[in-house]
């Protein structure tokens, strides 16, 4: 493993928790709340564990934050990004300059897409990639004489990041309390079969939920619709499973009201659900497709927006400059890490192994849990999966004061060392790609235990 050389302020007795709570503003977070209780800090990982300043072994069942697919610990990565700081740590990509890491890269990315995404646009962040792949849209529409098309469409429960343009496309009602609801954005009904399907079936589901989307284009009208936003597996919202119907029924919908598809895969693609892309396992014909996190396997910030022919072929040849860009657009070293990255991948066949391992993570579940009166259901694809906590398995009915059962869960697997998030009340796992059958086994066993504790914690409150 590689060292860790405490940075040069801090001497043996540096009060870490003090300076975290007096100086570092957390994302996400409740800095008051998040401060009465200790902040874990994280000072090395290899594989899929992390270890903690207390020496604590903690097994990463979110693969860092859905991005860490080749696991902790790859020296390939830190070789690939040393030799390309020393050879050219940076260059812009904007005034007719490139460099040959991001062309290699372009390169790749457009020949393993499905369909016709044969243009790249790169940025650093997921969200960045979901501002330029909106703003393609509408500048597509405008470039084509019509303005008017303006409108985005998301879902309820969707995340697309936190810059404005993204946080008001995902559907987060917080997000948007924030100062992040913007005029010509709207949203629809996810197809959460669990939460909303009632006594339909999948299928039954899965089209009655594509079909909102059809209910509130005509109530805006198609004329004024740039686009549909959507991640094939909705991750942060409680990893959120489309029935296989729904998919298809969204490309009909939007190609028959001509309105762009845009498929956000930040956490979806690099083989998550079993495929290279979310929009091969679930047949999405994207206009545009966002990348971000398993690209450099987050060892290095970098995001892409995948662009089709027929968008591409209007930016490129009718708009002229598109007034657009970042700095670290095609950063050199981070297209360098992304290479090496998806060597590994693809020498590991770590796509068709998150298949299989898939399938052997959620037999485990089934059969540690089944039986347990809180959970609800299990669901996943690939390696991205959720667990539902119920107040009542049979009408799967939601607790009262919802992400309390949840934070209490989460809590229990964190004491448990292992890494689970709660979105409410269901618990959503990502872990590496990489993971082995024993490490499954293991994350099983702790899940269990969590769970079990929870479910002890629901029923002395009841009794
Ligand atoms: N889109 C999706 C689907 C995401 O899950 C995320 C992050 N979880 C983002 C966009 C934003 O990515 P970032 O946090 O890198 O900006």
């Amino acid at each position: 493993m590689l060292d860790h050389p405490a940075p040069a302020a801090a001497s043996l007795d540096f009060d870490w928790q003090a300076a975290d709570a007096a100086h570092h503003l957390h994302p996400f977070s409740d800095h008051k709340s998040l401060h009465q209780g200790k902040v874990r800090i994280i000072t090395s990982a290899n594989g899929v564990y992390l270890t903690d300043d207390a020496n604590h072994r903690i097994l990463d069942g979110m693969a860092g934050l859905w991005c860490v697919a080749v696991g902790y610990g790859r020296h390939e990565l830190v070789d690939a990004a040393a030799r390309q700081m020393q050879t050219l740590p940076f260059y812009n990509t904007f005034f007719k300059t490139a460099t040959r890491p991001v062309i290699a890269l372009a390169d790749r990315l457009t020949a393993m897409a499905p369909g016709d995404l044969n243009h790249a646009f790169f940025a650093s962040s997921g969200s960045e990639a979901v501002d330029t792949a909106l703003r393609m849209a509408r500048t597509y529409w405008i470039t084509k004489g019509q303005p008017a098309k303006r409108v985005i469409i998301g879902r309820e429960y969707g995340y697309h990041g936190s810059t404005t343009l993204g946080a008001a496309a995902g559907g987060m009602v917080d997000m948007h309390r924030q100062g992040a609801a913007l005029p010509d954005f709207a949203h629809v009904m996810p197809p959460y079969w669990y939460g909303y399907g009632g006594q339909m079936s999948l299928d039954e589901f899965g089209l009655y939920a594509a079909r909102q989307l059809e209910d509130k284009i005509r109530e805006i009208g198609a004329g004024n619709i740039a686009a549909f936003i959507g991640e094939p597996i909705q991750g942060a919202g409680g990893v959120i499973i489309p029935p296989d119907t729904y998919w298809p029924e969204i490309n009909r919908i939007c190609r028959d009201n001509d309105i762009l598809l845009i498929a956000d895969e930040v956490i979806c693609g690099f083989g998550r659900t079993g495929r290279m892309f979310g929009s091969e396992t679930f047949g999405i014909t994207p206009d545009l497709m966002t990348l971000a996190k398993g690209i450099t396997s987050g060892y290095i910030p970098l995001s892409a927006v995948l662009v089709g022919d027929r968008v591409a072929d209007v930016l490129i040849n009718d708009t002229g400059e598109f007034y657009h860009g970042f700095t670290y657009s095609g950063h050199p070293v981070a297209c360098a890490v992304a290479l090496a990255n998806l060597d590994i991948i693809e020498r590991e066949g770590l796509v068709a192994r998150a298949a299989a391992s898939g399938i052997r993570l959620r037999e485990k579940l089934h059969a540690a849990l089944d039986d347990q009166p809180i959970v609800g259901e299990i669901r996943g694809t690939g390696l991205i999966g959720a667990i539902e906590l119920t107040a009542d398995k049979r009408t799967r009915r939601f607790f009262d004061k919802r992400g309390r059962v949840g934070t209490l869960c989460r809590d229990h697997c964190f004491a448990n060392d292992l890494v689970m998030r709660a979105v409410r009340d269901t618990m959503v796992f990502s872990p590496p790609l990489t993971i082995t059958d024993d490490e499954i086994d293991e994350l099983v066993a702790r899940a269990t235990s969590a769970i079990k504790a929870t479910q002890a914690d629901v029923q002395s409150e009841i009794l």
